[in-house]
C-alpha cells in the first residue's frame, strides 16, 4: 500500500496546465442548450417561439450577470446565451476552464431553479444541461461583429422557423414545408407570410425577432433629498434592441468603455 505521506503535491500539480485566456481582450462565454430540439419537444414548447421559455432563459442570464460583476453585456436567443466579460477582467485569473464551468453551471442551476416560476403547471420532466466555450475578441469592433453575427443568426432562423411553422400549422407536412422554403430569400419568406397568412413579419414580437440583451444600464437615481442630484446608479435591464446598428453602441458607450 502507498504511504499517503509520500504523495508530493507539487509533483501531482505539475500535470495541471491552465489554459489562460489572452489578456486585454473581451472574453465571450457562449452557452448553448444540449439537445434542446428534444427538450423543447418533450416539454411542449410553443413553436417556433415559446415566450415563457425565452423569459426563463433571460432570467437565468440576469442571475448570472448579477453574480459575476465582470460581465458587462450578454445576448441570448433560442437556447443560447453569450456572456461578455470586461476586457481587463481577472476573474479566475482568466483560466478558461474555471470561467466557463462556473458560468455554465450557475446558468443551468438557475434555469432549473426558476423553471416552476415560468411553468407552474408544467413538470420539468428531465434535467436540461448546457455546454459552453470561451472565445477572446481583441477589439470592440470585432466584439460588436461577433454580437451582430448572433443577432443575424436569430433573425434568419426566426424568419425561417416562423414561415416553416405557419406552413405546418396550415396543414403541410414538415417535409413539404421544408421544400416550400428551400432556397428562398428573406424577402420571399416575408411575402409568403404576408400573402398566405396575412402576417407582417416586422410586427411580430420584438423578442422573437431581435433576441434579448441583458446589461447594466445607467438610471437616474430616485429623487432623494439626501442624495446629490444627477447621480446615477446602475440596474440590470433586459431589452430587445438592434445591436447590429452601431448607434446602439454609441448610445450605450459605457458598456464597452
Ligand atoms: P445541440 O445539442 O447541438 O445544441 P439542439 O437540439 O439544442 O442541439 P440548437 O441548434 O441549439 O439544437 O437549437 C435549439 C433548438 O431548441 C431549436 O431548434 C428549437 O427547436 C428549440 N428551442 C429552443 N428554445 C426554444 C423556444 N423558446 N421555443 C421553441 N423552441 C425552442
Ligand atoms: P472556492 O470558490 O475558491 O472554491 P470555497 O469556499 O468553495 O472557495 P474550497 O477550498 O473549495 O473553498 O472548500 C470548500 C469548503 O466548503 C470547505 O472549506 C468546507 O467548509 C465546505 N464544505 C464542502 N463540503 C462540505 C461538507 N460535506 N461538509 C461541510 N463543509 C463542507
Ligand atoms: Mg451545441
Ligand atoms: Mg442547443
Ligand atoms: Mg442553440
Amino acid at each position: 500500500d502507498k504511504d499517503i505521506n509520500k504523495i508530493m503535491p507539487e509533483y501531482v500539480k505539475s500535470f495541471q496546465f491552465e489554459n489562460s485566456l489572452l489578456p486585454s481582450t473581451w472574453i465571450v462565454v457562449r452557452i448553448d442548450g444540449c439537445h434542446f430540439h428534444r427538450f423543447s419537444d418533450v416539454h411542449e414548447f410553443e413553436k417556433p417561439n415559446d415566450e415563457l421559455a425565452l423569459n426563463l432563459m433571460n432570467s437565468a442570464a440576469v442571475a448570472v450577470v448579477e453574480e459575476f460583476n465582470d460581465i458587462i453585456f450578454s445576448y441570448g436567443v433560442s437556447d443560447e446565451y453569450s456572456f461578455v466579460l470586461k476586457k481587463d477582467s481577472w476573474l479566475y485569473e482568466r483560466h478558461a476552464s474555471q470561467l466557463v464551468s462556473a458560468i455554465v453551471s450557475l446558468f443551468t442551476s438557475m434555469y432549473v431553479l426558476k423553471w416552476k416560476d415560468y411553468f407552474p403547471h408544467k413538470e420539468l420532466k428531465y434535467q436540461p444541461y448546457f455546454d459552453a466555450r470561451a472565445v477572446c475578441y481583441p477589439s470592440s469592433d470585432i466584439l460588436q461583429d461577433y454580437l451582430a453575427w448572433r443577432q443575424v443568426d436569430c433573425h434568419i432562423n426566426n424568419q425561417y422557423n416562423t414561415s416553416f411553422w405557419m406552413l405546418v400549422k396550415s396543414g403541410k407536412s414538415k417535409s413539404e414545408a421544408q421544400k416550400c422554403l428551400k432556397g428562398t430569400f428573406a424577402k420571399e419568406k416575408n411575402e409568403l407570410l404576408a400573402s398566405q397568412f396575412s402576417i407582417d413579419y416586422n410586427t411580430m414580437p420584438v423578442m422573437f425577432r431581435l433576441g434579448s440583451s441583458v446589461f447594466w444600464d445607467k438610471e437616474e437615481k430616485m429623487v432623494d433629498e439626501a442624495e446629490v442630484a444627477g447621480k446615477f446608479r446602475k440596474k440590470i435591464v433586459v431589452e430587445h434592441c438592434n445591436i447590429i446598428e452601431k448607434s446602439f453602441w454609441k448610445e450605450h458607450y459605457h458598456i464597452l468603455e
